[in-house]
């Protein structure tokens, strides 16, 4: 089983997420796509509670049926995330499996900074999905995706406008139905 462990805020998941993991699999780079919503933030930004942010995963994800899984091991390490120990934790548990990253263009630079890299990139390879508007689209894996963040969805949201076009809708019924990220009915 080739797995694509697929890790990310995900405050809210939304459809290039749900693009990058269809490409994944569609391509046959992975078996599985494994989205791991971190528990906090290794650089401290302030999320979304956890339950909420597995549910829309959970949601977000539905539509890959057994190709696509959603992971609590973040929440079970507790504390700030770090990709290594995941990683670490993910391959104890599942022996026999390999491990891709996936991860987006946004990230290829940022990766070198975080904690073990080296170690994280003798034991399994990345993925790199290309993002529009983010450095050296030549370094992609996979064509861009269409430059929707989470942080411009909360942004509209806050405000009141409409993201239907950006967010799955059962994931939008989730974020209405708990009032997250200002909504307004
Ligand atoms: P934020 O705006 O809060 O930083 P985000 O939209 O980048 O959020 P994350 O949850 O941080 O979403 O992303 C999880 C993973 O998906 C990361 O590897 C990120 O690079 C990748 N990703 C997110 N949006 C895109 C996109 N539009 N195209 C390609 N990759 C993406």
């Amino acid at each position: 089983m080739r797995i694509a462990l697929f890790g990310g805020s995900f405050d809210p998941p939304h459809v290039a997420h749900q693009m990058a993991a269809l490409w994944a699999i569609a391509t046959a780079r992975a078996d599985r796509v494994l989205w791991v919503p971190c528990h906090r933030h290794a650089f401290g930004k302030q999320l979304a509670e956890f339950h909420d942010r597995f549910e829309m995963c959970v949601r977000a994800a539905a539509f890959l049926g057994e190709r696509g899984e959603v992971s609590r091991v973040e929440e079970q390490i507790g504390g700030e995330s770090r990709t290594l120990m995941t990683l670490l934790r993910l391959r104890e548990e599942r022996r026999g499996a390999s491990f891709t990253l996936l991860i987006g263009a946004d990230l290829v630079e940022e990766r070198t900074r975080w904690a073990g890299y080296d170690e994280i990139s003798r034991i399994a390879q990345f993925l790199v999905i290309g993002r529009q508007g983010a450095p050296r689209p030549g370094q992609a894996d996979s064509p861009p995706l269409p430059a929707v963040s989470s942080t411009s969805i909360r942004a509209r949201i806050s405000r009141g406008e409409d993201v239907s076009q950006l967010v799955p809708a059962a994931v939008l019924d989730h974020v209405r139905a708990r009032g997250l990220y200002g909504w307004r009915t």
